[in-house]
């Protein structure tokens, strides 16, 4: 078992069943669907099939928001350093001379000296005059590009928010389909996912936790207001490197981790992991370190971006971020520094006690039984690396806390009788393996069975013992 947990893009090298198949069993948790790319049919289709082979795995859409992208290009060109290019809101394809951008107002908010970024910031250009509506620039430093890739300008105070008109009817087929996540981009502050929030209330189906992707400055500058309305948090640092500089990245991860154990949001790490595997079969050292590090910091998942969407070893790059988790994790200790600020969201001081209580008896696993995942979560934010089980009679919730570090969950219906419900959580939990006759564990619970949000007991139990007081 490993405790942070991996999060998969799917995309062409990806959407087969087989290849899907086999990358759950190499440690696949949260299956991701870049609505950026793709069709509505071709992702519904990719996420009924994964329904079908395995109902655990957590399911995420991702939606653009005002990223701004290139249009569609003839080819794809390679711009030389001090060449001239010019960017166009004009409905056309592309050359090399004259680049469509998707974003209407480009010429009216760009100021001239602006500096443009294309393709995660390997293109940069700078913006030298406005001339009928365009930009025309020229290439700082050159590179490759090609149709529909990424354009960043963190100049600029753009007009465009969260939600876009795309990402209205993105979000309305998030909820059709019945997704567990959505990730957000491009948030800026509270009031963005607010207006997310509004519109899946407004659906007939709205259990989706919002994850809020972390990659505009605005988004630093509010991380405190944007943590309290989000279930969780990216770091998603392709972006980010470009809006704030990569060099201040490696911190601003370990912070953003942080605040997300400080208030109980799982916290994904993304972009560029084992990004050489896109077409390498093995990572670099410096790939496997940065997983390792993510592992280290605290990290609740880890994302695969186009490693598992377009590259060459979807199933090995799975695996391989696997083994190098599991590794790290064999060095985790009791990491005390990690949550030695924790401030105690409601509930979180039964989370700590039981924790603490299976510290000191050294018992072999907690399990909690949890309507919505809030007291997986209490637990998991404390980072000690026992098993966690959370035990649930909602779908949806046990497919959420997949993400959640350090938690494996379960279905169980719900029972009326309190210790009766125990006693059969925990004989599933023991035929199914999890659980061994001389394990003792901790349970946490709400005593009133079906009460979401108020867990009020904690219980040492042997296993041996309950089973035998029962049968
Ligand atoms: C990122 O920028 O790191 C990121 C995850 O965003 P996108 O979906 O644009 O790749």
């Amino acid at each position: 078992m490993k405790l942070s947990k991996i999060v998969c893009t799917i995309g062409p090298s990806s959407s087969d069943e087989e290849t899907l198949r086999k990358m759950i069993e190499a440690g696949m948790d949260i299956a991701r669907l870049n609505f950026s790319h793709g069709t509505h049919q071709s992702h519904e289709e990719v996420f009924k099939r994964i329904r079908k082979i395995n109902p655990r795995i957590a399911i995420a859409i991702d939606i653009s928001g005002p990223k701004i992208r290139l249009g569609t290009l003839q080819d794809r060109y390679t711009l030389k350093k001090e060449a001239k290019v010019t960017l166009t809101t004009d409905d056309i394809i592309g050359t090399k001379e004259l680049l469509p951008v998707n974003y209407p107002s480009l010429a009216k908010e760009v100021k001239e000296g602006s500096f443009i970024y294309i393709n995660d910031g390997f293109v940069k250009l700078k913006v030298l005059q406005k001339e009928n509506g365009n930009l025309v620039c020229q290439a700082i430093d050159g590179g490759n590009i090609s149709s529909r890739k990424g354009v960043n300008i963190p100049d600029a105070n753009l007009s465009m928010r969260v939600p876009t008109e795309k990402d209205l009817i993105d979000i309305k087929k998030a909820c059709e389909l019945g997704v567990d996540y959505l990730f957000i981009s491009y948030v800026r502050d509270s009031e963005d996912i607010l207006k997310v929030k509004e519109i899946i209330n407004s659906c007939s189906y709205n259990e989706i936790g919002l994850v809020s992707k972390i990659e505009h400055r605005d988004a630093i500058k509010n991380i405190q207001e944007i943590t309290r309305v989000s279930d969780g948090l990216m770091v998603a640092r392709g972006d980010l490197g470009i809006e704030v500089g990569a060099a201040k990245v490696p911190v601003l991860q370990k912070e953003i981790i942080r605040l997300g154990i400080n208030k109980a949001k799982p916290v994904i790490v993304a972009t560029q992991m084992l990004e050489s595997m896109i077409r390498e079969p093995l990572p670099t050292r410096a790939e496997a370190s940065d997983v390792a590090h993510a592992v280290f910091d605290g990290a609740d998942a880890l994302m695969l971006s186009g490693e598992t969407a377009t590259g060459k070893h979807p199933i090995q790059v799975v695996r391989t971020m696997r083994e190098i988790i599991q590794e790290a994790e064999k060095n985790l200790t009791y990491n005390s520094t990690i949550t030695s600020k924790l401030d105690f969201p409601k509930g979180g001081e039964i989370g700590e006690a039981a924790v603490k209580l299976g510290q000191r008896l050294s018992v072999d696993a907690i399990v909690a039984i949890t309507q919505t995942g809030y007291s997986a979560s209490m637990i998991s934010r404390n980072r000690v690396p026992l098993p966690i089980y959370a035990v649930t009679p909602d779908e949806t919730t046990m497919r959420k806390t997949n993400l959640l570090w350090g938690v494996k969950s379960l279905y169980h219906p719900h029972e009326a009788d309190f210790d009766q419900m125990i006693y059969s959580i925990i004989k599933k939990l023991h035929s199914e393996k999890f659980l061994k006759s001389d394990n003792t564990i901790i349970v946490v619970a709400g005593s009133v069975v079906g009460l979401p949000g108020k867990i009020n007991t904690i219980q040492v139990l042997n296993v041996k013992e309950t089973l035998n007081n029962f049968e």
